[in-house]
């Protein structure tokens, strides 16, 4: 019998179905000609250490993680890269030295997305607004800090979860109540929307942009719609605008390179392709 040499790996979560990621990968197996196979798998939290535990027998090289292991992920794995121990959560498992690391790219998917499609958006350095105060802020939060923006405002309608991150990350973490948002905005070289609000079923983010210098940047980390009313109302009034779609893109590369050796490109392809399994038309440009 041969043995089979493909490298595999794979997205845990539970309820999984949704997941775009095996697009992705798969797509980049594809065309970078690599043998390898990438699936997803619905694990119940009970099963997640015995998950674990069992991978490297399993032959799979590693793992995404998403809802609702990342947390559990990042306390099982015998170590964690310094974006995972920042955040407190991990998306991506590779083994090395036969260790299970943990480690959080969805800081790094952010500020790449901003890199590709508003080059050189961190020239001016200044104050960041963050909208939203949960998971995903905590990972943009680290990132703008980490890109020399600062203060970073959190501005979110639970004013203990923002402040909860000044306590995390330090005095340049400035938390704001939502009611406060007007003024939250003066002098913001960047906004970030990173709540719920403004997705397709959620209600929709109000807000007024009035206070904003024309010259910040605003982005929004919701890419379902691709132009929320956030984006449109930045785009009409002239402001650099970015969709969210680039950061799950751009989120999954890392791994990639940890599991089959090559750092993927994210092409307008890859986008297009991820778009038609959504259903949606590309608005940017
Ligand atoms: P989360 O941990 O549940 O945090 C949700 C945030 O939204 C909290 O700050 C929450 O405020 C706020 N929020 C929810 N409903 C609100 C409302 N009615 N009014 C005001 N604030 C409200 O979620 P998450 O994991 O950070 O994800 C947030 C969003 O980002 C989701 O839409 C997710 O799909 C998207 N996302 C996108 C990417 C990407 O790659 N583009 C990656 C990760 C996440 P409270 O604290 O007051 O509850």
């Amino acid at each position: 019998m041969t043995e089979t040499k493909q490298k595999r790996a794979c997205v845990i979560g539970h309820p999984i179905g949704h997941s775009r990621s095996p697009i992705i990968h798969n797509h980049w197996l594809d065309v970078l000609g690599l043998e390898g196979a990438y699936d997803k798998r619905d694990v119940a939290p009970d099963d997640l250490a015995r998950f674990f535990a069992s991978m490297q027998a399993e032959g799979l090289v590693g793992c995404n993680v998403t809802v609702p292991h990342k947390e559990a992920a990042f306390r099982i794995a015998d170590r964690r890269d310094a974006a995972a121990e920042a955040i407190g959560a991990a998306n991506t498992i590779w083994f090395e030295k036969g260790e299970l690391v943990a480690g959080n790219t969805d800081g790094l998917g952010f500020l790449a997305n901003l890199d590709q499609h508003a080059p050189g958006w961190d020239r001016e350095k200044g104050p960041a607004i963050v909208l939203g105060a949960g998971g995903a802020a905590r990972a943009i939060i680290h990132a703008l800090l980490d890109r020399g923006f600062a203060p970073v405002r959190v501005v979110n309608r639970t004013l203990a979860k923002a402040e909860a991150m000044g306590i995390q990350f330090g005095p340049d973490v400035e938390a704001w109540a939502w009611e406060d948002l007007d003024k939250a905005l003066m002098g913001g070289a960047v906004l970030v929307n990173t709540t719920s609000l403004g997705m397709k079923g959620q209600p929709d983010l109000v807000i007024t942009l009035d206070n904003l210098p024309a010259t910040a940047l605003v982005t929004d980390i919701v890419y379902v719609p691709l132009e929320t009313s956030l984006l449109a109302a930045a785009r009409k009034r002239g402001h650099p605008t970015v969709d969210g779609l680039g950061m799950l893109l751009h989120q999954a590369a890392p791994g990639f390179a940890h599991w089959f050796g090559t750092m993927p490109e994210v092409t307008e392809t890859l986008r297009a392709l991820i778009l038609s399994d959504m259903g949606i038309a590309d608005t940017k440009d």
